[in-house]
């Protein structure tokens, strides 16, 4: 998912460094790791290491401004978040649109979600520097990290919704390409041959849907050589 590179998460004036990690921690979850603090009281922090367990190169790699209005630079569309609703509030923007239109807008650009203090949230001239608001349904407001759990959570299930493979972000092996997997159809073909499972002279439909079968699966280099060791194999057992 390389364009959650252009995805903000923007903190304003966070008190607490404890809150700071688990926001880094929170983001990286979902696959989104640029973090930009606006003035923070205490960072960087042994406590906002602690907390950020695995996401500490989020904090690492985090950037330090002085005003809300310099952290949104080259952001062109810029989302704050806020516990309540106000006297004069700019446009809202349901939570379930939001991760669609995020992955909309960063064809066209940057991204920055806004969050608060966890005293008092954003002032009313901070939510002026953002084109839309957003509201998490909830009975009272959220911890601060929880609150970017959940943006986060939205803007990846709208990713997962076009394209689902990303879900296994647990596996880092490199994905086959095209050639390897015509080697593997290859292969796979000269053994059903062998074995006599395919007939030539009918062979139906029978590689189509196979491709078809590995193609949903998605394979990775390290799986293709898997199969290409079992097809090896069976080529050795079926000639001696
Ligand atoms: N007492 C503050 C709450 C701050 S919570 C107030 O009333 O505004 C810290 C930040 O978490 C908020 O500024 C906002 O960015 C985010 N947050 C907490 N609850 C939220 C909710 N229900 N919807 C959207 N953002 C929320």
């Amino acid at each position: 998912m390389n364009t959650s590179s252009r995805i903000n998460i923007v903190l304003v004036e966070p008190s607490h460094p404890g809150n700071i990690g688990a926001v880094a921690r929170a983001a990286k979850t979902m696959s989104i790791g640029n973090l930009v603090l606006v003035n923070p009281e205490l960072f960087p922090d042994r406590q906002a290491t602690v907390r950020a367990v695995d996401a500490v190169d989020v904090l690492e790699r985090a950037v330090v401004c002085t005003s809300l209005k310099d952290a949104l630079g080259q952001c062109t569309f810029v989302v704050g978040t806020s516990a309540r609703t106000r006297g004069l509030p700019c446009p809202q923007i349901a939570l379930r649109e939001l991760g669609s239109r995020v992955w909309q807008e960063l064809e066209k650009g940057h991204v920055a979600i806004v969050f608060g203090r966890e005293s008092s949230g954003l002032s009313n001239e901070e939510m002026d520097l953002c084109q839309y608001a957003t509201t998490i349904p909830s009975v009272s407001s959220l911890n601060l990290a929880a609150a970017v759990q959940v943006i986060c959570y939205e803007i990846f299930m709208a990713a997962l919704e076009q394209e689902p493979d990303l879900a296994g972000t647990d596996c880092e092996d490199a994905l086959a390409d095209s050639a390897e997997l015509e080697r593997l159809f290859e292969h796979l073909q000269a053994v059903l041959l062998e074995i006599e499972f395919l007939d030539p002279k009918q062979p139906k439909l029978l590689m189509r849907r196979l491709r078809h079968l590995y193609h949903r699966a998605r394979l990775t280099q390290v799986e293709v050589n898997i199969l290409r060791g079992i097809l090896s194999a069976t080529q050795r057992t079926v000639s001696q």
